[in-house]
């Protein structure tokens, strides 16, 4: 699975993670679903949502309303969503998916999750960047902040009657 992102879509995903630090962020992605691949043109990150460090909850009615408004809009699809991990320059950052997260992804398992690992510096880095990964992340770093961006996707297969969910980690690059 091949996920490729606009600049400018991933650049709201970084601002409002930053902007809800050390809070996290989520949001909706809108763009092109191919058979294998998925193209990410806009994202809209929620202001209205229920946020700690270790979660973060949007209000239903509230994406309801905006999905309507920007898939008649801009005449996009909603192709999944988006959150962020956050950690503190101490901590290890590690892009993994957590249980609450697979749970949810599997409610909609065409849609595609995905998730900014953002780490705060005490002080600015010198240094900025954006660039893919070979192994499909994105990584950057931008003022006090360092990110790794990594996209999921919930595969299923039918065994008998019963349906089998597979999160997989999907090949993610910036264009
Ligand atoms: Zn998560």
């Amino acid at each position: 699975m091949k996920v490729r992102i606009e600049r400018q879509a991933l650049a709201m995903i970084i601002a409002s993670s930053i902007e809800h630090f050390a809070k996290e962020t989520v949001g909706m992605l809108y763009g092109i679903r191919g058979s294998n691949s998925f193209m990410i043109n806009h994202t809209y990150p929620h202001s209205n949502a229920y946020r700690t460090e270790y979660s973060v909850l949007y209000e239903r009615n509230g994406r309801n309303r905006v999905n309507g408004y920007f898939g008649r809009f801009l005449d996009v699809d909603l192709i999944g969503g988006f959150h962020s991990h956050t950690y503190f320059s101490q901590q290890n950052m590690s892009l993994v998916i957590s249980k609450e997260d697979k749970k949810e992804m599997c409610k909609k398992p065409s849609n595609i999750e995905l998730i900014l690992c953002i780490k705060e510096f005490e002080k600015n880095k010198a240094k900025e960047f954006v660039k893919n990964t070979i192994g499909g992340y994105v990584i950057g770093q931008n003022s006090k902040y360092k990110f790794n961006a990594g996209v999921f996707y919930t595969d299923v297969t039918n065994k008998g009657e019963k349906k089998i969910y597979h999160t997989k980690r999907a090949q993610l690059k910036l264009i």
